[in-house]
């Protein structure tokens, strides 16, 4: 794709994940004109999901990337456009009530915009971590999980991503050795009782990586038992980590407020202290990360954005705490700046 300079899309949805992606299919179903900035691949954190078992209408699980790319395909037969980008740089609201989204490969302007810029894995900064990157150490079972066919493996941590990677990497390891810091795990019920029922999943409770080890590919890793102080050293051809995860926001420090964790602040209809910028999906202050949730955000965002370019009005009373208005009641509408002290708008739209 590749829209004149002076194009101005209704809607620029800056992320491909499940909320950006349902968020353009309503936009580009309600006509409005909707570009999708997409960096790697379509779907996101879910694309690298083996097997989503939790999403309605598929019995039999489906894989993310397929989930991913259906989505994707049913936004483009609407007529969304999808620009491939490595990066956003920056955002610059403009003097008519638009925004530029500067991005390495071309500049976009939109009348609203929507940030869905996802999560990534949070690096646990112990020695060996980066310098094994690619020979040993990884944070993609989907991706590099038959890799090690026959082989012992460790993953650390104990939530949802940490056991369903290390289910999945159980059916080409002889053995999966979650290193948790907890003697209890923090993943869903179901996914910890297959783990248990797995004899390729070993359990080493109330311990913490202190060190990957090895030369040229990684051979071991180091831990300590966190209640008896005692350290150990654990042989492996494969370390995955998966303990927690970070909002890709760095980019929008000074354009929207984000909280202390970088998460982007917004109220319940989405709307950010930037006036007509909502965000949605896992990188905002969401109660939870689930794919059923992230869609659901994608519509409600979608309607949003749509009755905000009816209005151009902000409705944006903000959750966090906000600067008083110069005089009250007035609308304030200039890219960037929410109207905060508005009425939240509460109408129901189908
Ligand atoms: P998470 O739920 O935050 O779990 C991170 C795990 O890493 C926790 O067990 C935590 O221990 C441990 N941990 C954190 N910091 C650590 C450190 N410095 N050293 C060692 N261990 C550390 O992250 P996640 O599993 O990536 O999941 C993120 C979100 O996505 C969650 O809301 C999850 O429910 C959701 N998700 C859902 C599904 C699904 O529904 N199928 C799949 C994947 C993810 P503690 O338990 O002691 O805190």
């Amino acid at each position: 794709m590749s829209p004149s300079p002076e194009h101005t899309f209704d809607v620029a949805i800056i992320g491909a994940g499940p909320a950006g992606m349902t968020a353009a299919i309503y936009c580009s179903r309600g006509r409005l004109s909707t570009v999708v900035l997409e960096r790697g691949i379509a779907g996101g954190q879910m694309a690298l999901t083996e097997l989503i078992e939790n999403f309605p209408g598929f019995p039999d699980g489906i894989s993310g990337f397929e989930l991913a790319d259906r989505m994707k395909r049913q936004a483009q037969q609407f007529g969304a456009e999808i620009l491939e980008i490595t990066a956003v740089s920056t955002i610059r609201p403009e003097a008519d009530a638009t925004y530029t989204v500067v991005t390495d490969q071309e500049n976009v302007r939109a009348r609203t915009l929507l940030l869905v810029p996802g999560v990534e894995a949070r690096k646990s900064g112990i020695p060996g971590e980066a310098e094994f990157i690619g020979r040993g150490v990884s944070w993609c079972a989907t991706c590099d999980g038959a890799l090690y066919k026959g082989k012992q493996v460790a993953v650390i941590g104990g939530g949802d991503s940490a056991i369903e990677e290390g289910l999945f990497l159980a059916k080409f390891a002889d053995a999966v050795h979650v290193i948790h810091r907890r003697d209890e795990l923090r993943a869903a019920r179901i996914t910890q009782e297959r783990a248990f029922a797995n004899p390729k999943m070993r359990f080493i409770w109330d311990s913490v990586p202190l060190r990957i080890l090895g030369e040229n590919a990684v051979t071991g890793v180091e831990y300590q038992n966190v209640k008896t102080q005692e350290l150990a050293t654990l042989p492996v051809n494969g370390v995955f980590l998966y303990i927690g995860q970070l909002p890709n926001t760095g980019f929008l420090q000074g354009f929207v407020d984000l909280d202390p964790n970088g998460y982007i602040l917004t109220n319940e209809l989405l709307c950010t202290s930037a006036c007509g910028v909502f965000a949605a999906g896992d990188a905002h202050t969401t109660a939870i990360k689930q794919i059923a949730w992230a869609i659901g955000e994608g519509a409600l965002a979608a309607i949003q954005m749509e009755k905000y370019l009816d209005s151009l009005e902000c409705a944006t009373p903000a959750p966090w705490p906000v600067e008083q208005p110069a005089q009250a009641g007035g609308k304030d509408q200039r890219p960037g700046k929410a109207n905060k002290t508005s009425q939240l708008n509460t109408d129901s739209t189908t």
